[in-house]
């Protein structure tokens, strides 16, 4: 079974196969942990970006990681909260799902994920962090290239959540 890891963070400095962005529909850049990813892989990673052609909400497409440690970006659209009975979990879930299949068909060995969706997208922090660990939990059970995940965590409330989730081996 993987490494499923925990650090505190900014998820800019991982010297991982993938970091995870938590993108828009659009692929071409935003606040929060997509503008930081988009600022310290420079330039190029717009311009990869566009041509993709965008992509939809809980699925995932990946780019080189140009002047990142990380050598690849998966970016990752995470659902917008709207009270939860929009599909919400089931879609988070498709990023972290569809994020890891991408890893695999890449043969990738690491991948560091942010908390999707818990920024900007306002998904309550507590929900996110289960769906996010089960979901990685249960694709690890397959076979995968994926010998280790990390939850970076930007705030000491996602940090202590998946802590204390990880700690009793649930999701
Ligand atoms: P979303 O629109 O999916 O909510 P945000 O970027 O607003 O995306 O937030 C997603 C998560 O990323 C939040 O928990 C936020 O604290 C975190 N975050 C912001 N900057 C960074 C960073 N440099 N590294 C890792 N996580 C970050």
């Amino acid at each position: 079974m993987a490494q499923v890891e925990v650090v505190r963070g900014d998820i800019t400095s991982q010297v991982v196969d993938a970091i995870v962005n938590a993108a828009n529909t659009s692929l071409l850049g935003g606040g929060g942990v997509d503008g930081a990813i988009h600022r310290a892989a420079g330039p190029e990673l717009v311009m990869a970006c566009r041509q993709l052609n965008g992509c939809a909400t809980g699925d995932a497409k990946i780019t080189s990681g140009f002047r990142l440690p990380a050598k690849h970006v998966i970016h990752a659209v995470g659902p917008v909260w709207r009270g939860g009975r929009h599909g919400e979990s089931d879609l988070l879930a498709s990023c972290y799902k569809r994020s890891l299949e991408l890893a695999t068909d890449h043969g990738l060995t690491s991948i560091a994920f942010p908390n999707i969706s818990t920024g900007i997208y306002g998904y309550p922090k507590a929900e996110a962090a289960r769906v996010a660990i089960r979901t990685v939990q249960s694709f690890l059970q397959a076979q995968t290239s994926v010998g280790q995940v990390i939850f970076v965590c930007f705030d000491s409330d996602n940090y202590e959540l998946y802590t204390d989730l990880l700690t009793q081996g649930l999701g």
